[in-house]
């Protein structure tokens, strides 16, 4: 039977990056997904992008996916962040994060799903030591001793560690028996691009209404579109049934609304999506030759742009981890490498989702006790330089220990 180190299940974001940055450190890797991986590549403009911290960055340019984007990512150089009521202008007690006072040259790059997507499969394609199992059902047997990976009406594999990237759905996390807290929000994220008159000049706009925040991204131009944007855009349930039910004209208009003009006028481009929003915690990482990352362990609010960004933290730590043990002939499966996997990834990913749900509650809200306490707080923000400087280095993706 044929025996790789490692076999990744879910070639997303998460689990292809990872099994690209394994198999280019010389570690061989299987990575297997139920869905095909062509169709996953979209050919037109589809309007859902990924905003990816710098961190993120670096990890993307370890795969030697960075290089292979196809179309290029847009810089988010400023970012605003205001509140007001929806069709009012924003509240005068706003935050302005300027990446040069950062001394960044950028707190991020928005980037393309469909461009993540067709860097994965070209890289994937590539690497000699990843083989490619897609679309393929897979069965995967872990014991002490190692495992047995079955490719429904294929190969049969050994492995020494299964990686569970299959997403919020992860059945190997279900199978492990793994219990998970889920939170719902009542909420749903709506995300789409637009294309505008004026230029963005690489601001993100992150606006906070009292169902949700109205985030505007700034994307690279496209053929046709010199000033395009990204828009994640959070509602109530019932609200948001409303909206996705709208022609593309009535849900324009509702975006302007949010919006404001700064843009000028706007246009819909590619699809629009929406998706039911909720945190989610795995109660452990790990188990017999079985780790997760992603968002098969964690899943949080989207207010900030930064659920991928934690996948690609994942990414990062384990496969730190996983390269030292093979580079000084260690099992790549064992405990105290999976514990010290769990323990490096947990606190970071417990705060972000704190964070990230405080966040929501703090905006989410009509209160006028906690919109007054709310604002005085982002005034004294302003007031605090290292209190500012640490939310901008928390937005380039730093870890708590490098703030
Ligand atoms: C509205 C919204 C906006 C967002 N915006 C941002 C943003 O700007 N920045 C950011 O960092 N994050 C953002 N996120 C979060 C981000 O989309 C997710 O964190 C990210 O997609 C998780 O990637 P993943 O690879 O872990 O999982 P997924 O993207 O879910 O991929 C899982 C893969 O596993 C495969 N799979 C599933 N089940 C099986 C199985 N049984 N066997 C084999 N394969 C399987 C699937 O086909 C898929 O390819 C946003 C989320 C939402 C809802």
């Amino acid at each position: 039977m044929r025996q790789v180190d490692v076999c990744v299940v879910g070639a997303g974001p998460v689990g292809g990056s990872l099994a690209c940055l394994l198999a280019e450190r010389g570690i061989a890797t299987a990575v297997v997904d139920r869905a095909a991986l062509p169709p996953m590549e979209h050919p037109d403009f589809d309007g859902r992008a990924y905003a990816i911290a710098a961190g993120s960055r670096r990890v993307l340019e370890s795969a030697g996916l960075w290089a292979r984007l196809p179309f290029p990512a847009g810089p988010i150089r400023d970012i605003r962040v205001s509140d007001g009521k929806v069709g009012r202008p924003a509240s005068r007690l706003f935050l302005h994060f300027d990446s040069a006072e950062a001394n960044a040259e950028a707190f991020g790059w928005m980037v393309e799903a469909r461009s993540l997507r067709m860097a994965l499969n070209a890289r994937m394609a590539e690497l000699p030591q990843l083989s490619v199992h897609a679309p393929a059902d897979v069965q995967v047997n872990r014991t002490a001793e190692g495992c047995v990976v079955r490719i429904a009406g294929g190969e049969t594999f050994a492995a020494r560690l299964v990686i569970a990237a299959e997403g919020r759905q992860s059945a190997l996390r279900e199978q492990a028996g793994i219990r998970v807290t889920r939170l719902p929000y009542g909420q749903t994220g709506i995300v789409c691009a637009i294309a505008h008159e004026l230029p963005h000049n690489g601001t993100a706009l992150e606006h906070f209404l009292p169902a949700g925040p109205f985030a505007q991204l700034p994307m690279a131009p496209t053929e046709g579109a010199p000033h395009l944007s990204a828009i994640v855009w959070t509602e109530r349930d019932v609200q948001a049934r409303r909206l996705v039910a709208m022609d593309d004209a009535g849900f324009t208009r509702e975006a302007a609304r949010r919006l404001g003009d700064h843009l000028g006028q706007i246009r819909l481009l590619g699809r629009r999506w929406h998706y039911p929003l909720g945190a989610l915690i795995a109660h452990r990482w790990i188990d017999t030759r079985l780790a997760l990352v992603g968002d098969a362990a964690h899943g949080i609010h989207p207010i900030a742009g930064q659920g991928l960004n934690l996948g690609f933290r994942d990414v990062a730590a384990l496969s730190e981890l996983l390269v030292e043990a093979v580079t000084l002939g260690e099992d790549p499966g064992n405990s105290a490498l999976l514990r010290r996997y769990q323990a490096a990834r947990r606190p970071d990913t417990m705060l972000m989702l704190a964070a990230t749900d405080g966040l929501d509650r703090l905006f989410s809200t009509n209160n006028p006790l906690i919109r007054a306490a709310r604002d005085i707080g982002i005034a004294s923000v302003h007031r605090m330089p290292r209190l500012k400087r640490m939310f901008m280095q928390k937005a380039m993706g730093a870890s708590p220990a490098a703030m």
